[in-house]
């Protein structure tokens, strides 16, 4: 089976090609097709993934998968939330989004800085399939005070995991692959292709 990934951001492909390989599926990047972005006004995370998949349908006929993701900080009443891409402002200033937030919690202690990213993964066999599978992963981890670690984007610099004892942008990548809200939601999906009927 055939179908389109929702995403032009090469990380997430290179993540979910091999799973779906695996699941007997060929993932076709959305960047071969040429059509326009969904608008992603869903009010959760699992409503942009619909939005988005069901526009890749649309636009293709083909079967889709698409993700949303985003960091939840609990002291922040969920924020960044859907809007983590554009926190402060413009779409994909991790150092801005970043000097926000540290701001936000600037007074806050320790035990009140708890915070997850979350990733949802939807495939929808067509666009008015009723029944799309829906995969989930969540990493839960604290806000730092500073900025930690060179590697990952977004956020990553300020997520703290207290297992680990690390940033997320200290865990080397392939361990963040494996143990990051998308590596589980992935790994969810896997095992929820292997049943789907
Ligand atoms: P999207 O799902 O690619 O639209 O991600 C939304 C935003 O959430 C990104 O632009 C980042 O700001 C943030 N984000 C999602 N996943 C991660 C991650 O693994 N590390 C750091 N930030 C992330």
């Amino acid at each position: 089976m055939k179908l389109v990934i929702a995403t032009s951001n090469k990380g997430k492909l290179a993540e979910m090609l091999p799973i779906l390989e695996a699941a007997g599926m060929e993932g076709i990047p959305q960047g071969r097709f040429e059509f326009p972005d969904a608008e992603e006004t869903g009010h959760t995370f699992v409503e942009n993934a619909l939005l988005k998949a069901r526009n890749a349908c649309r636009q293709t006929g083909l079967p889709a998968l698409a993700d949303d993701s985003g960091l939840i900080i609990d002291a922040l009443g969920g924020a960044p939330g859907l809007i983590s891409a554009h926190y402060a402002g413009v779409h994909g200033d991790a150092d801005g989004n970043i000097a926000k937030v540290l701001a936000e919690m600037a007074a806050l202690p320790h035990p009140v800085r708890t915070a997850r990213f979350y990733c949802c993964i939807v495939l929808l066999a067509h666009a008015e399939d009723p029944q799309p599978v829906i995969a989930e992963g969540v990493w839960h981890g604290e806000i730092l005070d500073a900025p930690l670690g060179e590697n990952g984007f977004g956020y990553d610099p300020i997520f703290w995991d207290p297992q680990l004892q690390q940033s997320a942008a200290q865990v080397p990548a392939e361990l963040k692959n494996r143990i990051s809200h998308r590596g589980r939601a992935l790994a969810a999906l896997q095992a929820k292709l292997a049943n789907h009927a």
